[in-house]
């Protein structure tokens, strides 16, 4: 399978990404929470869920790829989220940007060995939330380098995602236009759902990503399938383009709308996971729907794939079946 993502998505079911690793990774051992040091969830770090994993227990990863690639995933992301300079430097890691960065797309080509598209991840600096808009300059010297070498590696395209400003997104699409690889970008939305970190609304962010030449818009992490939805309806009647999905897998409340601002981030998560099941009604969910790619964030281990690409495939059998039959999962 070497289709383009243009065309993976233009087949009109949705594409079937992976899932999130850091937490995975983190269960399992591989991956720092920076818990035990300081207050996670802050964007004030400095350690917290970076990506050594690629170079220092590089099988630990690649294992996890081959399980997602054996649920169904169409797309593996190479483990490059927080791995510009500046974020691994705070982990003790900067002087092994290149060699984290390329690691991380060897494996994950080397796992996909051909049968499933590579993208990039490329996230949010956490500058501006420390530094404030001041640091556009900064942001953009950071993503050009990190696209550079994950251009470089080989990836097929970019997936943008859990970017909490609009404005910092719109830097990372530049630096991802001016190298020539497709982009689709996911925002992340805390601590409302009525607006990104700088004050834009969903439909207002899926439109200036659209205008910025991205493949598709949409919103990643923070929140379940349930609480993501109107979010992902709002930016796809916005924009006109494909929606990209990537849901969490734990239970936030009206309150608290995002779990990374909950107490169970990130040492009692296992509290509130969601079922599987409601990844399979996501599944068939986005498919009725039109959603152009469907995935999974945080939470999401390759169980919760293989109930989402179920999820789809039941929608498309039960599309087939008379209208009465249908209507019994209309949502
Ligand atoms: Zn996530």
């Amino acid at each position: 399978m070497a289709a383009h993502i243009q065309e993976l998505l233009n087949i009109g079911i949705p594409v079937l990404g992976d899932g999130g690793y850091l937490i995975e990774l983190e269960r399992r051992g591989y991956v720092d929470s920076g818990s035990g040091r300081e207050k996670v969830g802050t964007g004030r770090g400095s350690g917290q869920f970076t990506p050594e994993v690629a170079i220092e227990h590089p099988e630990a990863l690649r294992q996890l790829h081959s399980e997602f690639l054996a649920a169904g995933a169409q797309v593996l992301q190479a483990l490059t989220f927080f791995a510009t300079r500046e974020k691994l430097n705070r982990a003790g890691y900067g002087a092994q940007t290149e060699e984290i960065n390329r690691a991380a797309v060897r494996i994950a080509r080397d796992a996909a060995d051909g049968r499933a598209l590579v993208a990039g991840s490329v996230s949010r600096t956490q500058l501006f939330e420390r530094a404030g808009a001041g640091a556009a300059g900064q942001v953009r010297d950071l993503l050009t380098e990190q696209i550079r070498l994950l251009a470089d590696g080989g990836v097929d395209f970019l997936i943008l995602e859990t970017f909490f400003h609009l404005e910092e997104m719109l830097i990372a699409l530049e630096c991802a236009s001016a190298s020539g690889l497709p982009a689709l970008a996911t925002m992340s939305f805390r601590p409302t759902l009525a607006a990104c970190t700088d004050g834009h609304s969903p439909a207002e962010c899926a439109r200036a990503i659209a205008g910025a030449g991205a493949l598709a818009a949409g919103a990643n992490c923070e929140q379940d399938p349930a609480g993501m939805l109107p979010l992902l309806r709002q930016m796809r009647d916005a924009s006109g383009l494909p929606v990209i999905a990537q849901p969490a897998a734990f239970r936030t409340t009206a309150e608290s709308p995002c779990f990374t601002r909950m107490a169970e981030f990130p040492d009692s998560l296992e509290t509130i996971q969601v079922s599987r099941a409601e990844f399979v009604r996501f599944g068939e969910i986005a498919r009725q729907e039109g959603i152009g790619f469907a995935g999974g964030c945080c939470g999401c281990n390759p169980a919760y794939i293989r109930s989402l690409k179920q999820g789809i495939g039941r929608a498309a059998e039960l599309a087939c079946k008379p209208p009465l039959d249908a209507g019994a999962v209309t949502p």
